[in-house]
């Protein structure tokens, strides 16, 4: 198979192993219990319980977490176009 850039056709690729950790550092930006804290304080802001909140926010957090940790994708690798620096996944050298 032949390595050809989807954008300008141009064979000077390069490609990148795509990092694993990135989804594992936004699991932990959206952690259940920073989405907790988040949701009672609109709560409070709405003027519902706090409770409401803390437990609507770790339903959401419990959600994107379900989310983000699903290896649905594995280990895909990036390439990129050293002629017109275009980034793309390498699933799509193989369309054109
Ligand atoms: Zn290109």
């Amino acid at each position: 198979m032949s390595l050809k850039c989807p954008f300008c056709q141009s064979a000077e690729i390069v490609v990148i192993e795509m990092n694993q950790q990135s989804s594992t550092a936004l699991a932990q930006v959206v952690s259940p219990a920073t989405l907790g804290a988040l949701g009672a304080t609109v709560a409070k802001s709405f003027n519902l319980p706090p409770l409401v909140g803390g437990v609507a926010g770790t339903v959401i957090g419990g959600l994107i977490n379900a989310v983000t940790e699903q290896p649905t994708l594995p280990q895909q690798s990036l390439c990129y176009c050293q002629s017109c620096t275009q980034k793309f996944p390498s699933s799509l050298l193989h369309a054109g």
